[in-house]
């Protein structure tokens, strides 16, 4: 689904030319749960970034479905990322003053459906991560496992190929870092959403198939963890 060859990423700050991805050669099939673990300033965010088309600055080719993203605009990027990733972020990026309900259900506004269109999948989506009975409530009733909850319903209401999830239990307790994690790996397991995520957290590793270890913008290490 995803092909990485012989990507380099630059920074130039002032007089100083940062090289923070050196030559990742990476490949993601559908259906794959990745862990990405590596210190701060690693390259982990650079990474992600490019993967889910938000930085198209870098050296070499990404391979979408075969396909090299020919990325012209801006505007065509921002489409094609509305429609192919859903982002879950460490603390949740949600409209606090929201309801749940329209919270998962702006970004189908974006993508053009109209209000009376957006209840059915909505509340599909809802029960996937098992808040149905929580429609209604604003995002300040909710605890912080279930905010990430809503969090990724939104995440998942355009039917995106693959997520990418930035530190998604960072600010979340431990036994509710496993209920989120378990989440993950339903939607993995049953719905075959290919996700790929950040951690420092070596806890969440055994959840995933796939742990991909980085270190000053490279990939040192690359295994497979359950089938
Ligand atoms: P991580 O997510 O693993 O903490 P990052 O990808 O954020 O690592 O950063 C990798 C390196 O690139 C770090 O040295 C960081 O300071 C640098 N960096 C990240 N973003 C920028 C930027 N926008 N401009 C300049 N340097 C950057
Ligand atoms: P993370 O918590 O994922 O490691 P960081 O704190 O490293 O993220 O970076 C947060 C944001 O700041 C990112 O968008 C990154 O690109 C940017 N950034 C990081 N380092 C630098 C830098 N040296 N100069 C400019 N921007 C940076």
């Amino acid at each position: 689904m995803i092909s990485l060859v012989n990507v380099n990423k630059y920074y130039q700050n002032d007089e100083e030319r940062l090289h923070v991805l050196k030559n990742i050669n990476l490949a993601i099939a559908p259906g794959e749960m990745i862990a990405i673990m590596g210190p701060s300033g690693s390259g982990k965010s650079t990474l992600i970034n490019l993967l889910g088309f938000i930085d198209k600055q870098f050296e070499g080719q990404y391979l979408f479905e075969g396909k090299v993203l020919l990325t012209s605009s801006d505007e065509i990027l921002s489409k094609i990322r509305n429609q192919t990733v859903g982002f879950v972020f460490q603390n949740f990026s949600l409209i606090e003053n929201n309801t749940v309900f329209e919270n998962v259900e702006l970004p189908l506004l974006y993508n053009g459906y109209k209000f009376h269109q957006t209840k059915e999948k909505v509340m599909a989506v809802l029960k996937k991560v098992g808040l149905s009975d929580k429609a209604d409530k604003h995002l300040k009733q909710l605890s912080g496992g279930q905010q990430q909850r809503v969090a990724i319903a939104r995440a998942l209401i355009n039917q995106p190929k693959f997520l990418i999830a930035d530190e998604p239990t960072g600010a979340l307790d431990s036994h509710t870092s496993e209920e989120i994690m378990k989440l993950f790996v339903d939607l993995n397991t049953q719905d075959q959403v290919t996700i790929i995520l950040v951690t420092h957290n070596p806890d969440m590793v055994p959840y995933c198939s796939r742990l991909i270890s980085i270190r000053d913008g490279e990939i040192i290490e690359d295994k497979a963890l359950r089938p």
